[in-house]
């Protein structure tokens, strides 16, 4: 029988019917292997030419960039000198679109998140770390989303490795969703609500799929979508830019490992990654949330009934993804 399965963080319900797929594998794509696009059309091999820049931070050096955070050129916000403030159009609520759209650009054309060495990868969440510093200073900005998007089908129109950045001038619904799931269970329990479901899934051990000290990535029991898979730190922290970089050293490995594990399992599918931060303001009041990032594998489309209901349907049980991802039996 299928059941229902509410969000304890969200309050959003979920729909689990692992008995309408019948293998897990005619959900993946067919084998094939991903084909980079050729090197001499791509826009980021010359990251001052072709209206790209100026460069705004790079690692390790301005000569020998190995990543670097650009503006985007296709800006879904710009920065003005005055910050947006909302205003009625008859009935009707907008503002200005002030915020910020970054790329952080990987040196390797070839390589994805997943296969870059080690001190690369952590170079990226590192150089998003100072972004996220040096817009916590500019009174416009609220909150910012990185994510990541790769493959086609998961929104990438460049195939050149890059993660985005935006700092916008609200937080965002799923991000408020999340602070206020997490704000409501810690008035009621006096405890995080990711630490009390880590120590629960820790000790299950049915769902976590990679961890290490600092880090666990595990498949959540209220999964959306077929293969989601979440990554959490150890220790309780409300902001990813004040993550010390030996802790970080651990995170980026679990999500390495976790992104390989999907390529490896799951046929390379195109996925999608973002990090779920408290916003850079008001900080004393987000205490109570911890910072993780979400893993979704692009393996199902979304149909009537989900875009009209916001309820999905999953037929991948998440106790079954996380054996497949740990290299099990389906
Ligand atoms: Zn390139
Ligand atoms: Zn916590």
């Amino acid at each position: 029988m299928s059941e229902l399965r509410q969000d304890i963080v969200s309050g959003d319900w979920i729909i689990m019917a692992p008995e309408r797929a019948k293998r897990p594998h005619d959900l993946l794509p067919k084998k094939k292997p991903r084909k980079p696009s050729p090197v001499s059309t791509c826009p980021f091999e010359d990251l001052t030419g072709s209206g790209n820049g100026p460069i705004l931070l790079t690692r390790p050096n301005e000569r020998a960039w190995k990543v670097a955070v650009i503006p985007n050129k296709y800006p879904a916000l710009t920065h003005g000198s005055i910050c947006a403030t909302p205003f009625r159009s008859g009935p009707y609520v907008l503002e200005g679109g002030i915020g910020v759209h970054d790329l952080i650009v990987m040196r390797d054309h070839a390589k994805g998140f997943a296969h870059l060495p080690p001190s690369q990868a952590l170079d990226v969440l590192g150089i998003a770390q100072e972004r996220y510093r040096q817009l916590a200073k500019d009174s416009c900005i609220v909150y910012v989303s990185t994510f990541y998007n790769w493959g086609v089908t998961a929104g990438a129109s460049l195939y050149h490795p890059h993660c985005q950045l935006l700092g916008l001038p609200i937080i965002p619904p799923d991000v408020a969703h999340s602070l206020n799931g997490s704000h409501r269970y810690y008035a009621a329990h006096r405890r995080c609500v990711h630490c009390e479901m880590l120590a629960f899934e820790k000790r299950a051990r049915t769902r976590i799929i990679v961890q290490n000290r600092h880090a666990v990535s595990l498949a959540p029991f209220v999964s959306r979508d077929p293969f989601e898979v979440r990554v959490f730190p150890q220790t309780h922290r409300p902001f990813f830019e004040q993550t010390s970089e030996r802790e970080l050293v651990g995170i980026v490995a679990v999500l390495q490992k976790s992104l390989q594990r999907i390529e490896r399992y799951l046929h390379d599918p195109d996925l999608n990654f973002f990090i779920h931060t408290a916003p850079l303001k008001r900080q004393a009041h987000q205490r109570h949330y911890h910072w993780h990032i979400e893993i979704l594998p692009k393996v199902t489309i979304p149909a009537g009934f989900e875009l009209g209901t916001g309820v999905e349907i999953n037929v991948i049980d998440p106790d079954r993804a996380a054996r497949i991802l740990r290299g099990g039996t389906a």
